[in-house]
């Protein structure tokens, strides 16, 4: 699975209508979509995603932001997809953020920054069988 990655169009991208332009920002970096949903997480689908954080101050706003409307969470395949992405969305904190990156493009702050992305090919897996099963042979 280390030709996979997942990622999610936070609510703040979803809502200001920037979700196609960061698909085909996806697309267009060479990754392909495996799986594709818009969902919307309950405070508590959204806490458990996120429970590595839970010790974290900004937890509470986290969850609270992640489950205030509509996402896409998607599973996508590259060679060296978990750094390839991480670097395609650019650093947490939008102001941090390489120009030309995603966050770059559509972040408003380090609580609202568009996109996730995975930080390892473990957590890559575990998060992708979060939204979706029976993705191994597509
Ligand atoms: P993500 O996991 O969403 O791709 P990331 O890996 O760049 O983001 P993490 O350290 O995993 O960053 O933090 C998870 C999320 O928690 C961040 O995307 C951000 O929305 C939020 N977050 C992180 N640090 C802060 C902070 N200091 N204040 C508010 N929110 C924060
Ligand atoms: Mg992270």
């Amino acid at each position: 699975m280390s030709n996979r990655t997942f990622t999610m169009i936070k609510p703040d991208a979803f809502s200001n209508g920037n979700s196609g332009d960061i698909l085909s920002m996806i697309e267009r970096a060479g990754f392909r979509i495996v799986a594709m949903k818009k969902t919307w997480l309950s405070a508590d689908k959204a806490g458990e995603f996120y429970a590595v954080h839970s010790a974290r101050p900004f937890y509470g706003e986290l969850v609270e932001f992640m489950s205030s409307g509509p996402i896409v969470a998607a599973i996508l395949e590259k060679d060296n997809a978990v750094a390839d992405f991480r670097k395609l969305i650019g650093a947490t904190d939008p102001s941090k953020a390489e120009e030309g990156t995603i966050r770059k493009l559509y972040a408003e702050s380090v609580g609202k920054n568009a996109v996730h992305g995975s930080d390892s090919d473990e957590n890559a897996a575990i998060e992708g069988s979060f939204f979706f099963s029976g993705m191994e042979q597509w």
